[in-house]
């Protein structure tokens, strides 16, 4: 299987979240968050395509390359889950090191908010991302669809009606 940035996205906020992902469980606002968060990136940059490269590593697409700087571009809507936008970064730092490109950088941007984050891949750091990549292969490899997170932290998910379907329907 391939493991993507969204996987790790997912994995370090919710293990059940990976999990329906991995299993093509879809709810329909899913892809209009995704929607969504393609068009602040455009709106917010219009003049800066020309800059970046799309570049597509081990099966994971990293939208902003600048392979001049040698920096990933991430940018996102809101800092509420700033832990697992620098995950996925850090996953792309590391697919880009595994394929040689060594040094590069990443950059979190939330244009709505005017803020920029800096991410960094230590050598310290690798063996922490490779067992993220364990982790989830393991998560998603069982039958078993894991529980639920704790309710406060489920209001914007995007599975949120699936998780709590029987409460919703009382
Ligand atoms: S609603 Fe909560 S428990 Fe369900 S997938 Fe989302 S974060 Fe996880």
């Amino acid at each position: 299987m391939t493991i993507t940035g969204t996987y790790i996205k997912y994995y370090m906020v919710c293990h059940r979240k990976t999990w329906l992902f991995h299993h093509k469980i879809e709810m329909e606002h899913t892809s209009e968050l995704v929607a969504e968060g393609s068009f602040i990136g455009e709106k917010s940059y219009p003049q800066r395509a020309e800059r970046y490269r799309e570049l597509l590593l081990d099966g994971s697409k990293i939208d902003f390359y600048d392979p001049n700087d040698k920096v990933v571009h991430e940018i996102k809507k809101s800092d509420k889950l700033e832990h697992s936008h620098v995950a996925q970064v850090q996953f792309y730092l590391y697919l880009l090191r595994k394929n040689g490109i060594e040094g590069a950088t990443g950059l979190i941007e939330y244009p709505k908010l005017r803020q920029t984050q800096a991410v960094r891949l230590e050598v310290e750091d690798i063996p922490v991302v490779e067992e993220w990549i364990r982790d989830i292969e393991r998560i998603v490899d069982s039958e078993q669809c894991p529980g639920r997170i704790s309710k406060s932290k489920c209001r914007s998910c995007s599975y949120f009606d699936f998780c709590y379907v029987e409460e919703s329907s009382e």
